[in-house]
């Protein structure tokens, strides 16, 4: 996957009550529902990306992270959606294991 450069932090100190960016898809439950135009072929599973905070945009195989905002897309075999989020967005409070207001999928 490719970084789409739309990261709307630097990794500098940020005030953390400004997360997550996107409070309607803070439900594991509603990103897995975005997925359901997900592309068939793409390498990585809808229930991977949604559970490592990511949602769907709808088009092409762009997804974006309910937390930090950050984009993602150009999803290769051999990825993961966790890797992916940890490598481009490393500061994202999400990925830090931090309480962002998540709602875990139950089933
Ligand atoms: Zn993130």
């Amino acid at each position: 996957a490719e970084d789409m450069e739309y990261r709307l932090r630097t990794g500098a100190v940020v005030d953390e009550t400004t997360y997550p960016i996107v409070p309607h898809m803070r439900s594991e439950e509603a990103r897995l529902e975005t997925f359901f135009s997900w592309p068939p072929a793409a390498p990585v599973r809808s229930q991977d990306l949604a559970q490592a905070g990511l949602y769907y945009l709808g088009y092409d195989d762009q997804v974006q992270c309910f937390c930090c905002g950050g984009m993602l897309c150009g999803w290769e075999a051999g990825d993961t959606a966790w890797g992916e989020h940890t490598k481009y967005y490393p500061n994202c409070f999400f990925i830090l294991g931090h309480d962002v207001g998540n709602v875990p999928f139950q089933g």
